[in-house]
């Protein structure tokens, strides 16, 4: 696992059970958006407990694709 994916999977976590689309967690993290963080947000959308649907983002409450931890 990389850096970049700890990192990420830690502000998931934090944000739990609020969902974070990946505009934000780029904004967050300030990390471009690139094919390295989509990479690493589809890698931790598959891993177990996590989840990615299309709802509101819980910070820039946008309706598109978000990624949450199952409370
Ligand atoms: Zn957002």
């Amino acid at each position: 696992m990389s850096a970049m994916f700890e990192t990420i999977r830690r502000l998931v976590e934090r944000l739990a059970p609020a969902p974070i689309c990946e505009t934000c967690v780029a904004l967050q993290l300030t990390l471009p958006m690139d094919d390295s963080l989509r990479a690493n947000l589809g890698e931790l959308a598959v891993e177990r407990g996590f989840e990615r649907s299309r709802a509101p983002c819980g910070l820039c409450e946008q309706d598109q694709m978000v990624l949450r931890k199952r409370a």
